[in-house]
């Protein structure tokens, strides 16, 4: 399955020019060849293109070839098959919830309200109910995303890039789409991209034996991007404006792009942003949804594929992605408040230039610039 992968990307390239084959394919190809079995791991057209086809075949057949995902076996081809079981419940009561809380997964709870596709964010149930950031809920799945103890299953482990090892970059591409693409939260006959995890294992089975698992657990809800399964052209289309070869600076920055489109989902910077924090190294696990959009500005790869945020990150809220109320700014993306200055800039300004019907934009400074002066921690125009 992983083989007809290559042949899926190879129709995608074709329908968008025939010469993507004999250029964008053929350099894949033989940067996966010309160093015998073991590819540079700087070999960006091979590991795309492997990581492609593990995509494919994790949708398929619930296994990879390329590399080991957490929670699974070896089997033929050879073929590494999921078989998580992360502890799912869907009933409230069962799961520890309380009053209107109605579905979890093990570790959260969160409102009715959130069920269906929507997101929700309770500070109450934060405090309450979970250790980490925020309460996710995408109708199957409520958890507190950023918790250290959640499992990470099959294909939603967030690999991240590296320098030593093409398979490790095989791994992160195929997990970076499928992370793109699952958290449909349908299962069965539905015809959407699915979580990767087709197979449980048989308790007690040694050699595993695995069956059909009618329970999902490879869509940890730790993002929330999902894009419909048919935008798999726009990635190639977008892939076409941005380069010739398979690159992550093409082939990374369309995927990027695709999430955005209003036909793929409309995904917000900010959705998009903290899917691709994801797959960076060094991200703390409890890491605030403004720590995700600061690290998007500063990673040079990563604005490059998505473009700057919609407001300044000290004022970007994750639950919207637009910004705090005049005046205010956040430390973690969830909660807004007053500006506050203190030393070495303790004097609150009027920021210039801002348009007008625009609510007022406030900075922190070391000295008021003249003719201001400052009045009671605001430099003001002092007018005796
Ligand atoms: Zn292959």
């Amino acid at each position: 399955m992983h083989e007809f992968g290559h042949f899926v990307l190879c129709g995608l390239l074709y329908d968008e020019g025939v010469t993507n084959i004999t250029v964008a394919y053929t350099d894949a190809a033989f940067q996966r060849i010309k160093d015998g079995d073991k590819p540079s791991p700087s070999s960006q057209g091979a590991y795309i293109n492997e990581g492609f086809a593990d995509f494919f075949a994790g949708q398929v057949v619930g296994g990879t070839n390329y590399f080991v995902p957490n929670n699974s076996d070896f089997g033929l081809g050879p073929v590494f098959y999921c078989n998580g079981a992360r502890s799912t419940c869907t009933n409230g009561a069962a799961c520890g919830c309380i009053g209107t809380q109605a579905t979890c997964q093990g570790v959260g709870c969160c409102a009715a309200s959130g069920s269906g596709t929507s997101q929700t964010y309770s500070a109450s149930l934060n405090t309450t109910t979970c250790m980490g950031q925020r309460v996710v809920c995408s109708g199957v799945n409520c958890l507190c995303t950023g918790d250290p103890a959640l499992p990470s299953e099959c294909l939603d482990q967030n690999s991240v890039p590296s320098t030593t090892s093409f398979n490790a970059n095989v791994a992160r591409v195929a997990t970076l789409l499928h992370d793109a693409f699952d958290g449909q939260a349908q299962r069965g006959i539905a015809d959407v991209p699915n979580d990767a995890d087709l197979w449980t294992r048989v308790p007690g089975s040694s050699p595993a034996q695995l069956k059909f698992s009618s329970l999902g657990y490879g869509n940890l809800g730790d993002e929330d991007v999902r894009v419909p399964g048919s935008c798999m052209n726009d990635v190639l289309e977008k892939w076409d404006d941005n380069g010739n070869l398979l690159r992550e600076s093409s082939f990374l920055k369309g995927l990027t792009q695709t999430a955005l489109l209003p036909g793929c989902g409309a995904h917000s910077w900010c959705q998009t942003c903290e899917m691709l924090s994801l797959h960076r190294a060094g991200r703390p696990v409890n890491a605030t949804p403004r720590q995700d959009f600061d690290r998007c500005v500063q990673d040079d790869q990563i604005s490059d594929w998505l473009g700057p945020p919609p407001v300044e990150t000290r004022r970007l809220l994750s639950a919207s992605c637009q910004a705090c109320p005049a005046s205010e700014v956040t430390d973690d993306g969830i909660k807004c408040h007053p500006l506050v200055c203190v030393p070495p800039t303790p004097f609150r300004v009027l920021r210039g230039g801002t348009p007008l019907g625009q609510p007022p934009i406030y900075d922190c400074v070391a000295t008021c610039p003249p003719p201001l002066q400052p009045v009671g921690g605001e430099c003001l125009l002092d007018i005796p």
